[in-house]
């Protein structure tokens, strides 16, 4: 009877291991995600999907999955890392807010004031966008500037 104990354990160890070691494997530029649920770490899922946005956090009872459309894999690697965060931001906070999400990012992506200028201009230069994103690129980057005004130098 103990050794059907074992069997068990080994499985789900090794089932932990690949989750954790492949869970932004694939996808490139995207950054681990590791969020905060009932007191235990979890390792977000992050996978290829046929969606038409760059990239989306949908929560199923309670745990996030990030979602790359094809969109993501046309962008530079640095818009790349930056949109990574941004998921990252939903899925850690669950919260659905755009501007917030760049803020999360912005504070946790460590990039440089030479990068954010290249991820303002980025922005700055669509045109119109979807209303949670402020309607256009410019109002994207100036909505996240108001929540996270620290970052309006670069
Ligand atoms: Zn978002």
């Amino acid at each position: 009877m103990k050794r059907n104990m074992i069997v068990p354990l080994a499985i789900a160890a090794a089932s932990i291991f690949v989750v954790s070691s492949a869970q932004a494997q694939g996808i490139p530029d995207a950054v681990p995600c590791v969020v905060s649920i009932n007191g235990a770490q979890f390792f977000v899922p992050q996978q290829p999907g046929m969606i038409s946005a760059w990239a989306q956090t949908q929560f199923w009872n309670g745990y996030p999955t990030i979602t790359y459309g094809q969109m993501y894999f046309q962008l530079s690697p640095l818009l790349r890392r930056f949109t990574s965060f941004h998921e990252c931001g939903h899925a850690s906070t669950g919260n659905p807010d755009e501007f917030a999400a760049n803020c999360y990012a912005l504070d946790n992506g460590n990039f440089s004031c030479a990068q954010i200028s290249v991820i303002r201009k980025f922005y700055q230069s669509r045109g119109p966008v979807a209303p949670q994103y402020g309607g256009t690129g410019a109002n994207f980057w100036a909505g996240t500037l108001a929540q996270c005004p620290q970052y309006s130098n670069c």
